[in-house]
Formats: structure tokens, sequence, C-alpha cells
């Protein structure tokens, strides 16, 4: 059976790329097949897997728009079992484009169910905003992952996002569920971050993942090499714990 999960949070710099890339290597590296769909025109999970951006022939831009095949746009990374759907700056067009088209919120749904059977799990990085391309993930989705930052504010803007949700399940996606939320960047050396753990923790309950993913370097650094966390540095904290969150992601859906 395989699984849909949009990566999603509307607020910038809280992991979203991060998770979704290194979750999904540490699916594949589990021996499940893994499908990224780069869905932010910023393009950092495409070049963060060492696909260049600017050499694209074809992107999700054409999927969504020209509704040319999925097939046709799809990346072997330099990981077994981990392929990705490549976007770059010009996916910015369609968030406009989009809203001129019919049936707009189901194009990526459509275009993912010819090949939805050939993967464990399909990824999707959602851009840092609730524009068309969000409600396309959400809509496409059988659940939503919520990658929470451990900072102050952390909690702020959810009640849009999980306005957001509600209206998705309301008038789209009426099985979308709420997969898991994910703390993440947590600086084990303030009080801070354990303080926003249990507050987050307070607001969606068993929700949250018992994995917590901590600030390491090495998550930050992987991506200029374009590599996941799995192949730049197996053994620091931030690849075990993207394993852990795999194992717990794997059963959950059990
Ligand atoms: P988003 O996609 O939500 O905007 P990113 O995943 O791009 O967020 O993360 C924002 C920045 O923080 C990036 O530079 C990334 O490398 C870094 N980062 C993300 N998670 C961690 C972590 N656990 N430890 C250290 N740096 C991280
Ligand atoms: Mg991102």
């Amino acid at each position: 059976m395989s699984k849909m999960i949009a990566v999603g949070n509307q607020k910038g710099g809280v992991g979203k790329t991060t998770t979704t890339v290194n979750l999904g290597a540490a699916l594949a590296t589990l021996g499940k097949k893994v499908l990224i769909i780069d869905s932010d025109s910023q393009g950092n999970a495409t070049s963060g897997l060492g696909v260049e951006r600017s050499a694209l022939d074809a992107s999700l831009y054409e999927v969504l728009i020209d509704q040319i095949p999925i097939q046709d746009v799809i990346v072997e990374t330099s990981q077994d079992n981990l392929w990705i759907v490549p976007s770059n700056i010009q996916l910015a067009a369609a968030e406009l484009e989009l809203v001129n088209i019919e049936n707009r919120e189901s194009r990526l749904k459509e275009a993912v169910a010819p090949i939805r059977k050939n993967y464990d799990y399909i990824l999707i990085d959602c851009p840092p905003s609730l524009g068309q391309l969000s409600i396309n993930a959400f809509t496409a989705s059988d659940t939503i992952l919520i990658p929470v930052q451990a900072e102050y504010y952390a909690l702020e803007g959810l009640t849009q996002l999980l306005n957001t949700i509600r209206l998705v399940q309301k008038t789209y996606n009426r099985n979308f569920r709420i997969e898991g939320v994910l703390i993440t960047m947590l600086d084990a050396r303030t009080n801070l971050g354990f303080e926003v753990m249990d507050e987050v923790r307070k607001y969606f309950h068993e929700k949250v993942y018992r994995t917590v993913i901590p600030r390491n370097i090495r998550l930050s650094e992987a991506p200029s090499y374009g590599q996941s966390v799995i192949e730049y540095d197996s053994r620091s904290r931030g690849a075990e714990m993207y394993v852990e969150l795999a194992k717990e992601v794997i059963s959950n859906g059990e």
C-alpha cells in the first residue's frame, strides 16, 4: 500500500525541506521505495538531493500546468530507492497560473494517480504559504506531517494551518488526516526548547512524534553536498534521529 504525506507548515525555516529529504532518505535505506515531490519554487529539496535546478528539462511546473506525464520528470537520486520530482523557480508562476484553471486543486492528485502504486511512500515538500500549491499537496495526500521548530512562537500560525486542513477535508479530500507533528531543531542546552516541546504536546497530544530532531550541524551541511544526511554522515545524530522517525512513521502506518 502506498502512502502519500505532505510535509507542510506555512512558516518558513521550520525544517520542512530537511524533514522531507531526510525522512525520505531514511525510509529508502529501510528498504521502502520513496518518491519526493518538490513543491517549493526554491527547489531546495531538488538541489539538496544533488539534482541541478537550472539544468532541468522539465519539472513539477510542466506536470501541473502543461499536464505532461509525471513519469517524464522523475529523476533518480544517488541513493537507492529514492526518486524526486524536481522543481525550480519556474514553479513560482504556477501559484498564479493555477488560479484560472478548472479543478485546480486536484491537478497534482490526478498527475500522481497513475504512479502511486510504484512507491511505498510519496513525500511532498510544501512551500511556505497556504496557496494553490499547498492546497494541491493536501488534496493529493493521505496525511500531513507538520514540522514545528522548538523556538519562540512555535505554535504561531498553526491555527491558520489547521483551518486550511479543515477546509481541505470539507471540500476536496474528506480522508485527509494529520500524520504527526514533528519537533525540529531542539537545542538541548536551553530550557526554551523543552518548554516549547511541552507546549506543543499539550496542544497536539499523541499526534506528536516521540522522536525529536535535535539541532545538528550535519543536517545543515549535507544539502551543500547534494546529499541527504544519511549519505553525507550516516553516523551523525541527525541521521540517527531521521532513521528513528522513519521507523515511527512505518510502525504508525501498520
Ligand atoms: P523549511 O523548508 O521549513 O523552510 P528548512 O528545512 O530549509 O526549513 O530548514 C531551515 C534551515 O535550518 C536550513 O538552513 C536547514 O539546513 C537548517 N536546519 C533544519 N533542520 C535543522 C536541524 N535539525 N539542525 C540544524 N539545522 C537545521
Ligand atoms: Mg523548504
